[in-house]
């Protein structure tokens, strides 16, 4: 008899983003003539940079000739492509992280769920509250919770709520934690983490002998040069954080697939029978068995993202998408919502109107100014209350959502 991991069960349907079809859906059947704008979605609109394709395209080149094809290549990435990123993004900023320290992959999405396989069952996880919800469901399937409750909060997993109260960034927690997933800049909020509020995450973990599982994907957005970009920016981090990084959101690479993680020497897990293991080499191993590596075609693109045209074409793709960010802000202000974020990251993140819950706020866009949004309360119920709009849309499509919602 086949087993299936039941686990899978334990997770609660994913009730956001079908939802927030339907009731588009049932509203353009009801409206045929309305110019629905969606302001909800989390992927890239704009085309991948130039040096990136031409990249891509002398890789094609060069697999096609006997001298230049390449086959599998090596499970933790191409040297050239990690040596580039060790040197622009970390030691760049003064973090020490060496090339080998790098994990190429085929996404953070898929490496921050991944990362469960080399940690153990027992570990008490930390998650804040909204959240972004591969975090959570993947320890879902991986059986490491319980039941979810009637709103939607798993038994076993600590949530830290991250409200207007707190400016968005998690309070310690109050019982022991072993892993804390944090991201920042923050989706869905837009929130960043100064230096001295990463440095209180990490001195908690270096005093508690827990890991940091630091989402970065989102770096790039911020602009403000006293920020941190990366948790190795803080003293004592390589001893307990690993970091995901990705190309989805910079270099526009959703659709084609690169990302990586940082797992220093020297951090270390311990076994069941309390001696300490170097987590890279198990990374290490779990990589090299379960994953073939990101195309060469891929890696050489982006590598081509820290040449000099890269950068410069990186920095306006940031800046065009910023520049939304701060139209959406400055036009909802300007009607009168309380709004947060979206000034070192792409979401912008809004106060419901008194009286509005978030599904409420939803309807009431979606109904009187045909724009999507997502309610806030589908990443987790401290996000009641609260909206998200994406910044990442044409600029047609944000002056004119912009528009309509001023004239409501
Ligand atoms: C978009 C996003 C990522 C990137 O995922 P990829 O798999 O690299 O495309 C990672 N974390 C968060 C929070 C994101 O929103």
């Amino acid at each position: 008899m086949v087993q299936v991991n039941d686990s899978y069960l334990r997770l609660k349907a994913g009730y956001l983003f079908p939802e927030i079809a339907r009731r588009v859906k049932a509203f353009t059947e009801a409206h045929p003539e309305a110019a629905v704008i969606r302001l909800g979605i989390g992927d890239v609109t704009e085309p991948l940079p130039a040096a990136c394709r031409e990249a891509m395209q002398r890789a094609i080149e060069a697999m096609g000739t006997r001298e230049g094809f390449h086959g599998y290549g090596p499970e933790q990435g191409y040297g050239w492509l990690r040596e580039a990123i060790a040197r622009h993004d970390f030691q760049a900023r003064g973090c020490e992280v060496s090339a080998e320290e790098i994990f190429i992959s085929d996404g953070s999405k898929c490496d921050s769920s991944n990362i469960l396989d080399i940690l153990g069952a027992g570990n008490r996880i930390a998650v804040t509250d909204p959240v972004y919800p591969v975090y959570v469901d993947s320890n879902v399937m991986a059986g490491r919770t319980g039941d979810a409750d009637g709103g939607g909060r798993y038994g076993g997993l600590t949530y830290l709520p991250i409200t207007a109260a707190n400016g968005f960034v998690a309070p310690l927690p109050e019982q022991p934690v072993d892993l804390i997933y944090l991201c920042f800049p923050n989706n869905p909020t837009g929130a960043v983490a100064t230096r001295e509020q990463l440095k209180q995450w990490v001195d908690y973990a270096l005093a508690n002998n827990a890991l940091i599982l630091f989402d970065a994907a989102y770096e790039a957005f911020i602009s403000d040069p006293e920020l941190p970009h990366s948790i190795y920016e803080i003293e004592g981090a390589r001893r307990c954080a690993i970091e995901f990084r990705s190309f989805s959101k910079n270099a526009g690479f959703t659709g084609t697939r690169c990302a990586f993680t940082v797992v220093p020497r020297g951090l270390t897990g311990t076994t069941a029978a309390g001696e300490p293991v170097e987590l890279w080499g198990l990374w290490n191993r779990r990589q090299s068995t379960k994953f073939n590596g990101v195309s060469y075609i891929v890696q050489r693109g982006a590598e081509a993202v820290y040449s000099p045209e890269g950068q410069e074409q990186v920095r306006a793709l940031i800046g065009f998408y910023m520049e939304n960010a701060a139209i959406i802000r400055r036009e909802l202000e300007a009607a009168g919502l309380q709004v947060y974020g979206g000034q070192q990251a792409p979401y912008v993140w809004i106060k419901t109107p008194e009286g509005l819950d978030s599904w409420g706020f939803f309807d009431h866009l979606l109904n009187q100014a045909h724009v999507v949004g997502t309610p806030g309360s589908g990443f987790g119920a401290a996000g009641e209350g609260y909206f998200r709009l994406s910044a990442f849309n044409s600029r047609a499509n944000v002056d004119e959502a912009m528009r309509r919602i001023r004239a409501l």
